[in-house]
């Protein structure tokens, strides 16, 4: 989960939730519009959204370049795991909450377990 302001404009939300897995598990098919953009951390992103219905689908950070990102809610599986990791918090809203055990963060770590 990431609380940066960029999220949330992106979102129109209070936070959003990506998932992320290696270039090599995923092949991205069928029309899809880019815009690129920065972050709070200040760096690049190339976020890929449904031309029909505008909901961003998957994106690349340069934080990252080994890593596909795939928002959570393009799943739309109630079974998903639970998100491990919040960042950004120094701009969450205070009422957003979580009452399950994940790690927290500031701001963006240069790296988190499991993504490397
Ligand atoms: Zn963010």
């Amino acid at each position: 989960m990431c609380h940066c302001t960029a999220c949330q404009r992106r979102t129109g939300s209070a936070f959003g939730v990506g998932t992320y897995f290696s270039k090599e598990q995923v092949r991205a098919e069928g029309p899809n519009n880019v815009y690129a953009r920065g972050s709070d951390s200040r760096r690049k992103s190339e976020r890929h959204f449904c031309p029909d219905c505008g909901s961003t689908v998957f994106w690349y950070l340069e934080l990252f370049p080994d890593l596909i990102g795939i928002a959570f809610g393009a799943f739309a599986d109630p079974s998903m795991p639970w998100p491990p990791v919040s960042v950004w918090e120094t701009t969450r809203h205070p009422w957003v909450t979580f009452d399950h055990r994940l790690d927290h963060f500031e701001r963006q770590p240069e790296l988190i377990e499991g993504t490397a």
